[in-house]
């Protein structure tokens, strides 16, 4: 066995554990594999190995990697910061976009999502380590932004995601996760809608996925576990390839 199959092996491991430790069923946690500074060809190597979902943060490092891998039945999901400049290729290319922190860009999106295809799913991306982080709206203010999100026609809204304060204390990562869950349960309450149609919640990385699964993840985004440690990018190079 190649090592990236090793690694999405163990990786698959740790989720059924995690779920089983939360009472949760054992394919609880979806993974997208996280192949962003990583050649098309691992990627390829991951679909051998059965990987079918995967994730990407930078634009212009992603659309030759799609290009590489249109051969393959993928499930796209772009979990990078999304600019403005970038709506149109993104809401063409993708089936997810995870990052949403702005009304304006989801409008953009729904405008763009090309007629022919199914609503793009979107998740909030929730700052619920505000002292920490600069990424995600504030919780007080997610629920104005998914009421909003709610109605676009070429969106649908699935839930929130978070990227907490990377942390070893445990309690810490637990409580992060948990009021991302909080508040999709008060999203659901909110909105009047039901937990089919709010479904999701994007939470936990490499380092914690066990901390999220517990606290209700439903898709893990895990790169480093699977793909190896990333090559330090210089910043110059990491602007381009945004
Ligand atoms: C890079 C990235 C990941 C994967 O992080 P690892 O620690 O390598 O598992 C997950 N989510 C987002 C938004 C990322 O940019």
């Amino acid at each position: 066995m190649g090592a990236i199959a090793a690694a999405l092996q163990a990786c698959q491991n740790r989720i059924a554990s995690a779920c089983q430790e939360a009472g949760r069923p054992a394919n609880c946690a979806r993974l997208i594999a996280v192949g962003k500074t990583f050649p098309a060809a691992a990627l390829r190597e991951a679909h051998a190995a059965g990987q079918r979902v995967f994730g990407e943060s930078y634009l212009q490092e992603a659309l030759p990697k799609l290009e590489q891998l249109a051969d393959l039945p993928l499930e796209w999901h772009f979990i990078g910061p999304v600019q403005s400049n970038k709506t149109r290729q993104i809401a063409a290319r993708f089936d997810w976009v995870h990052g949403i922190e702005r009304e304006k860009i989801a409008q953009r999106l729904s405008e763009q999502r090309p007629a022919n295809l199914p609503p793009l799913n979107v998740c909030i991306q929730v700052n619920v380590s505000a002292e920490a982080s600069k990424s995600g709206v504030a919780p007080e203010a997610a629920l104005e932004l998914a009421g909003a999100i709610a109605v676009l026609p070429n969106l649908r809204l699935r839930g929130f995601m978070t990227i907490p304060e990377p942390t070893q204390d445990i309690e810490l990562q637990h409580r992060r996760f948990r009021q991302a869950a909080e508040l999709l349960q008060t999203a659901r309450t909110t909105l009047g809608v039901s937990a089919i149609d709010l479904d999701t919640l994007s939470m936990g990385m490499s380092a914690d996925l066990e901390a999220a699964i517990h606290e209700g993840a439903t898709l893990v985004r895990v790169g480093t576990a699977i793909f190896g440690a990333r090559p330090t990018m210089e910043n110059n190079t990491l602007e381009q390839a945004r």
